[in-house]
């Protein structure tokens, strides 16, 4: 597949501001929009020209190509539902002679919402249900459930790592 973004040479400079205030490590917003339903989409672009290989850890800067466009949820910017969009990138590693993805940090793997949208949705302070969280945040109760999940079964791991100290 190829690229579905495509920036002009100042774009990455114009919003460089929402860049910093959504606090994106790996990604630059290069467009934004508001969809009917007041959902804010983020256009990103990859930060970096070059990746590292997951494998044998060498660093590639030859372009493979664009697998898929992502869209991703974000943690609301004041008050605003986010979706992020962009393209992942595929880099060619010399070494292993294969393609590997590019890993984005603002992502949580293999999901479709983001590092600081799991933190406030699995946040234990919040008392609120499924349902009313899926609302707050705009996604699907599935997302929702998939996230407290998650943070339920880190907890755990957390708690076997501790015993395990202490034993
Ligand atoms: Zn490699």
């Amino acid at each position: 597949m190829t690229k579905t973004i495509h920036i002009k040479e100042q774009a990455r400079e114009s919003f460089g501001i929402l860049t910093e205030i959504s606090g994106l490590q790996d990604l630059d917003v290069v467009a934004k929009e508001v969809d009917a339903e007041n959902l804010l989409h983020l256009y990103c672009v990859s930060r970096w020209d070059v990746a590292v290989c997951p494998d044998c850890g060498e660093i590639s800067q030859n372009l493979h190509d664009y697998p898929r466009q992502r869209r991703i949820h974000d943690a609301p910017l004041r008050g605003q539902k986010v979706l992020l969009i962009f393209d992942s990138v595929r880099f060619d590693c010399e070494a292993c002679k294969k393609p590997f993805t590019q890993p984005v940090r603002d992502v949580v793997p293999d999901c479709t919402y983001t590092q600081r949208l799991y933190e406030e949705i699995s946040d234990p302070k919040r008392k609120q249900d499924v349902a009313t969280l899926a609302e707050i945040y705009g996604v699907g109760y599935k997302i929702v459930e998939s996230i407290l999940l998650k943070a339920g079964e880190a907890k755990l791991t957390a708690r076997r790592v501790w015993c395990k100290n202490i034993s």
